[in-house]
């Protein structure tokens, strides 16, 4: 058994559904549960009507058209999908009279486009003469916390796939399942989502629950690439990546893989094979436990943007550990949360996400030290063997240096993977490509 994920590019139109059908078709018999994004932006444009209903107009044109014209030019009818289409106008419309959008009203918003996908989907595979069932996440289980738009899947899922899905795996039940990425249930049967990109770890999630054979993400790029293809064009792909590498690799800000996506299967030792779509020739990536040969130097650069620096400075109020515990007790007072961090005894640096809001926590932080924040900071992460770490900076920083560039902060994480620089974001893009190209040869 296997579990096979395509994105929202893979699907973005009739042609592309077409194409992903016949992939599906093709690994029939390795029994595939098959597990889908939105359509192309469709979680965008959701995002958008959203936005617009809470200042009063609802408009749906671009979803709707789109989902209709699919539907028309693969032939199919699927009234499933307008009475879909038909709740969530009405939705827009209480949200546009309300003139108010919580968390919760937004998760259930945005599940509209997986819905929509699986329906079509399914509806094309019957069409062609493959049976398939449209399943939507709950269908089979997937229960999570009431962390809307970034909800935790609960540990009770591990059992309640296998029971959901059992009869296909042993062969009962025909119907390939389609199933909705992205979306879970809480406790209290409310709609929740797992963070963008969260149909990565709904495959990864039911792969390693269902000890599947192996889960492919499909996608429009040849696997995991070296940097992000839009910032360096030159960006190749890596054959093999391990799990915590692809786990750093997601955490600094590369799209490929939703940031918690390797959790459950590292848990289970199941691979994912990341391929393209577009390109089904090209053999894409692994994602294994440990690298076949030896560990590369360097398997890859990240880099984050809209980032923000703290530093704070002790005025020695509290003495060197007390100082430390001062300043972490106030993140956790104020919930927010660090992302790289360098330290001495009575100073340290930390960067957050430039869209926290941080004025009562400088306050308080301003009560034991000297703060100062700076923002339009960026994070340029290498997903490296640290234990080569002096060749490898040796390589990065005569690079920099050359172009007059200065690192303002640098760390080495603890997983021993990664090494994090903080530059302007104005330079970002340049460093990245600086370094691939010293990096990369
Ligand atoms: P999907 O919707 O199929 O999950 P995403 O758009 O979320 O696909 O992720 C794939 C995109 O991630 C690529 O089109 C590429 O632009 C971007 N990307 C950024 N960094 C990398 C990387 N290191 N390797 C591959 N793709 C990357
Ligand atoms: N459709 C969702 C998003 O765009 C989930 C996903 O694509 O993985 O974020
Ligand atoms: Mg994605």
């Amino acid at each position: 058994m296997i579990v096979m994920k395509f994105g929202g590019s893979s699907v973005a139109n009739a042609e592309r559904i077409r194409h992903v059908a016949s992939i599906i078709q093709a690994y029939k018999e390795e029994r595939p549960v098959v597990v889908l994004s939105a359509m192309g932006d469709t979680t965008d444009h959701l995002l958008d009507a959203a936005d617009m209903a809470v200042n009063g107009t609802v408009d749906i044109a671009k979803v709707e058209k789109l989902h209709f014209d699919t539907a028309k030019e693969l032939e199919i009818d699927v009234p499933a999908i307008k009475e879909l289409l038909e709740e969530l106008k009405f939705l827009l419309t209480g949200i546009s009279m309300l003139h108010e959008l919580t968390k919760r009203t937004r998760d259930y918003l945005v599940s509209f486009g997986e819905r929509m996908s699986v329906r079509m989907m399914a509806a094309y595979l019957e069409k062609q003469g493959t049976s398939a069932k449209f399943y939507d996440a709950w269908d089979i289980g997937m229960v999570s916390d009431s962390n809307y738009m970034s909800a935790e899947l609960l540990d009770e899922v591990w059992d309640n796939i296998p029971k959901a899905l059992g009869d296909y795996k042993n062969g009962k039940q025909k119907e390939i399942p389609i199933v909705t990425g992205f979306i879970a249930k809480d406790k209290n049967g409310i709609i929740t989502t797992l963070g963008r990109g969260g149909s990565d770890l709904s495959a990864t999630m039911i792969g390693a629950a269902m000890k599947a054979d192996e889960i492919q993400t499909w996608k429009d790029v040849d696997g995991i690439l070296t940097t992000d293809p839009r910032i360096v064009k030159e960006a190749r792909p890596v054959p093999e990546v391990t799990y915590e590498e692809a786990q750093e690799l997601a955490m600094f800000g590369a799209q490929v893989l939703h940031p918690r996506s390797m959790i459950p299967c590292r848990k289970t030792g199941t691979p994912v094979r990341v391929k393209n779509s577009y390109n089904i020739k090209s053999a894409g990536s692994v994602i294994v436990e440990k690298h076949s040969g030896e560990t590369p130097r360097v398997t890859a650069i990240t880099s984050v943007k809209n980032v923000s620096l703290i530093d704070i400075q002790s005025n020695n109020m509290f003495g060197a550990c007390g100082f430390l515990a001062h300043v972490f007790n106030q993140f956790l007072k104020w919930n927010v949360s660090v992302d790289v961090i360098a330290t001495s005894e009575v100073s340290v640096s930390l960067t957050v996400n430039g869209k926290t809001k941080l004025e009562g926590l400088v306050e308080d932080l301003k009560r034991g030290a000297d703060v100062t924040v700076k923002s339009n900071k960026a994070i340029v992460t290498l997903i490296c063997d640290a234990s080569h770490s002096s060749s490898i900076l040796e390589d990065a920083f005569k690079a920099l240096h050359e172009a007059d560039i200065n690192v303002q902060m640098i760390s080495q994480g603890a997983s021993k993977v990664n090494i994090s620089m903080l530059v302007d974001e104005s330079q970002a893009n340049d460093v990245v490509q600086i370094l691939h190209k010293a990096l990369f040869k």
